[in-house]
């Protein structure tokens, strides 16, 4: 089955957004996903409270929520999904990825080339030796948002790794804006991971509009 899933979406949980994890949950099922994965910047706290209150909410078989986590390391974003235990920030990328796996997750490189913001780990075929799952090819943050997509999936063809895209969402409107089409044998977390490991994914979705980057920009100085 084909599942529309937004693989990054930040909450309240992060220091730089204010989505309450109930209008998180809300929105996303407006837009017709299949799923999100919820990713604040170095905690796990709302992903696992989103779950819960998912499941609290009986929304277990409309909106499945991947628990994820966004790892600052020494030299970008690291996104993990299927995470359910913190991951240090400030450690160095090999390692950061290296705890993901250990903690039963995949590692995706988020918005590798994010010029402006210099938070990403960069394009340079060395990050092909981290062991990481996928790249986040498209990011709804990314300016300008065409041509840093294409570099990301010229060079994920390249390298044959797997590409998801996700909205990196700080205010509830952008959610959904870009997701990840997964072709995934059951509607699970576990077979999600499986299918994106494979590369049974398609990214979809565009940039963020001026009028939301404005709104995030109050939210965020120096993050996307
Ligand atoms: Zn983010
Ligand atoms: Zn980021």
């Amino acid at each position: 089955m084909l599942l529309k899933i937004d693989l990054h979406v930040h909450t309240c949980y992060s220091y730089d957004s204010n989505i309450s994890l109930k209008s998180l949950l809300m929105e996303a099922r407006r837009k017709g996903l299949d799923g999100v994965a919820v990713t604040d910047h170095d905690t796990v706290d709302g992903a696992l409270k989103a779950c819960k209150i998912a499941s609290e909410m009986g929304m277990k078989h409309q909106l499945i929520v991947i628990p994820g986590i966004e790892v600052s390391t020494k030299r970008g974003h690291i996104l993990g999904l299927n995470v359910t235990e913190p991951i240090p920030m400030g450690l160095g990328v090999e390692e950061t990825i290296n705890r993901i796996h250990e903690a039963g997750g995949i590692a995706i490189a988020a918005h590798p080339q994010s010029y402006f913001f210099k938070d990403g780990i960069g394009l340079s075929p060395k990050i092909l030796s981290f062991g990481l799952d996928g790249v986040e090819v498209m990011n709804s943050a990314l300016f300008p948002f065409k041509p840093l997509v294409q570099a990301c999936k010229n060079f994920a063809e390249k390298h044959n790794l797997p590409q998801t895209a996700g909205s990196d969402s700080h205010v509830v409107e952008a959610i959904g804006l870009a997701y990840t089409l997964i072709d995934a044998e059951e509607k699970s977390v576990d077979s999600i991971i499986r299918s994106i490991k494979k590369g049974l994914t398609t990214p979809l979705g565009t940039g963020m509009p001026l009028t939301l980057r404005i709104k995030k920009l109050f939210r965020s100085r120096n993050t996307v």
